[in-house]
């Protein structure tokens, strides 16, 4: 969101490995492949979060599951952040 300079990330629970939905341990032929694939996500997050920041942005990560389940609560955080009072 430019106008806010207010980066939103929402993360896939499969994608990103959330700590409650994200696969614990992949099995099969392609195994390690997934859970590098998996971690490399993960570790990709840090980094992107601080390139924002560090131009000056506000960075707000969602988790999948959250954006499903709390949907109001997950817009409230980028109304605030947005300088937005709920109504
Ligand atoms: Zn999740």
């Amino acid at each position: 969101m430019p106008r806010h300079r207010l980066g939103v990330f929402v993360d896939g629970c499969f994608w990103h490995g959330c700590p409650v939905h994200g696969v614990v341990e992949f099995h099969g032929p392609n195994a390690k492949r997934w859970s590098d694939k998996i971690e490399a996500n993960r570790r990709r997050g840090g980094p992107n979060t601080q390139a924002c920041e560090g131009a000056g942005w506000t960075v707000i990560r969602i988790w999948e599951c959250e954006a499903r389940s709390y949907v109001e609560q997950a817009a409230l955080r980028i109304a605030v952040a947005c300088g937005r009072r709920p109504r």
